[in-house]
């Protein structure tokens, strides 16, 4: 029996939309089910730029250019502590506990320019989605899979609700990329909650935030701000949507939210008064979208492709916003995984070896960000210091550039691995009143 379709892709953010234009630019038939009406919000929106390379591999670059985004050209990270913390022999520490990176301070390869882009998701996914369509893959919008049935040898069934009406469509693999809603991880029990991070996060939009006062100096402005609260795990993202827009968010561990024992508006206004600087410039703006949770967002797959299935984006693995890596690894596993589809469809075969390539490249990689994230939080002063010493700065910058993919551990990973080792062995280390208390990679779940 034929398939209707050679892939069916579920989801249509960024990891499905360009999983899409990949394989439609192939020439293979592709669809993708998408179960909102575009344009949709959606959290996560300043990006790193690796996303760069994907975008102009499958051409659409230009069309996120002209949507007139605004440039993001670096990071910073701010204090409000007088942090009388001791440098340990790290040098460059002028600033105090602060530090700020710019992505024109390390070429990266494929990428040609010193900044990437803080976006709307609602328009930048429609974007991507749009672009899919052009390229040739077909869109259903508003249609939710529900199911897919492996039964079939020869290709999968895919079940939704069209118009009231149960339908199927078949095709010869299925690639979920459906978020967080992660349809087929939970359908095949291979989800895993993450054992160390539960992170729960509070965000919403403000309008005529004084980003100008809250930078260092103008060159900043335009920069992602994580500020940290002096409050243990938690910090808050600070984000340009439009010149007078400005996403603002309140991470944490999920614990103190319900330690907090409050309503949402109580607890983000609680956790921003910690920093009065931050509370006083966003009472002087105007709130201009109900506030949003994001919670249960971190766990990994045991399994993320197997006969005729791939997972994607946030439907293979999500652990913590941190560096902004989500739809970096959502287009970046979107490109990676379409090589072994292409190459699968070529052979004719769809089973699990054909898509080990993709799983080793994909798993090596987030395992990076993962242990990152982990040693940011449980020693935070650490990032601030290799940020800051010229002898790791760069090394870092890569990591924070989204360049994780080539297969080289990071140099700065293995130094601060060491350094967090003797921090935790050593009670009488200067920095261990500083450790946070999530405690990773050690018990990291199988990515
Ligand atoms: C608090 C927080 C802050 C974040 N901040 C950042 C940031 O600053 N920068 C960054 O890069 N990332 C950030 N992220 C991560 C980012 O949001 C995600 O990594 C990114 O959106 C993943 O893209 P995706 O395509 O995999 O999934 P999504 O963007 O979630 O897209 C999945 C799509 O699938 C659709 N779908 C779901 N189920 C079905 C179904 N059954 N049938 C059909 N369609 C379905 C959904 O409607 C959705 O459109 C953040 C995440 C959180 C939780």
């Amino acid at each position: 029996m034929s398939a209707d379709f050679d892939v069916a892709v579920i989801g249509g953010g960024p990891a499905g939309s360009t999983m899409a234009s990949y394989l439609a630019r192939a020439g293979l038939s592709v669809a993708v089910f998408e179960s909102e009406i575009f344009p949709r919000p959606h959290v996560g929106e300043s990006l790193v730029p690796a996303t760069t390379p994907v975008l102009h591999e499958i051409d659409a670059l230009e069309k996120i250019d002209e949507a007139g985004f605004p440039k993001k050209y670096g990071a910073s990270w701010t204090s409000a502590e007088s942090r009388d913390i001791p440098n340990m022999g790290y040098s460059g520490l002028s600033h105090g506990w602060t530090a700020d990176i710019q992505f024109v301070e390390r070429n990266q390869p494929g990428v040609d320019r010193d900044y990437t882009f803080h976006v709307d998701r609602a328009q930048f996914d429609s974007i991507l989605l749009r672009h899919a369509d052009e390229q040739g893959a077909t869109v259903f919008n508003g249609v939710r899979i529900s199911k897919v049935d492996f039964d079939d040898p020869e290709l999968v069934r895919l079940t939704c609700r069209l118009a009231s009406k149960e339908m199927d469509f078949t095709a010869r693999m299925v690639v979920d990329a459906s978020g967080r809603q992660t349809l087929l991880g939970r359908q095949l029990k291979v989800k895993e909650s993450d054992p160390v991070f539960d992170q729960y996060a509070v965000h919403t939009w403000f309008e005529g935030l004084d980003r100008n006062a809250l930078a260092g100096d103008a060159t900043q402005v335009d920069h992602i701000f994580v500020h940290f609260l002096p409050i243990k795990d938690a910090w808050l993202w600070q984000i340009p949507i439009t010149d007078t827009i400005t996403s603002i968010g309140v991470v944490t561990q999920k614990k103190r939210f319900a330690e907090a024992n409050t309503d949402r508006e109580k607890f983000f206004w609680d956790f921003v008064s910690s920093r009065p600087d931050l509370h006083d410039a966003l009472k002087a703006a105007r709130r201009v979208r109900p506030l949003k949770a994001e919670g249960d967002y971190s766990y990994a797959m045991r399994q993320i492709c197997g006969d005729r299935f791939i997972l994607i984006g946030d439907a293979a693995r999500f652990v913590d916003p941190i560096f902004s890596s989500g739809v970096s690894v959502a287009l970046n596993s979107a490109r990676i995984a379409a090589q072994d589809i292409i190459a699968a469809h070529e052979a004719g075969d769809f089973s699990k070896k054909r898509f080990e390539t993709y799983e080793s490249k994909l798993r090596r990689a987030v395992k990076y960000w993962y242990e990152f994230i982990s040693i940011y939080y449980r020693l935070n002063v650490l990032f601030t210091a290799f940020v800051q010493d010229p002898r790791y700065r760069i090394d870092v910058l890569k990591m924070l550039q989204g360049d994780v993919y080539d297969g080289e551990e990071p140099k700065a990973l293995q130094a601060m691995r060491e350094v967090v080792a003797e921090v935790e062995n050593n009670p009488d280390h200067l920095w261990h009143p500083y450790l946070g208390t999530l405690r990773a990679p050690t018990s990291a779940p199988s990515f």
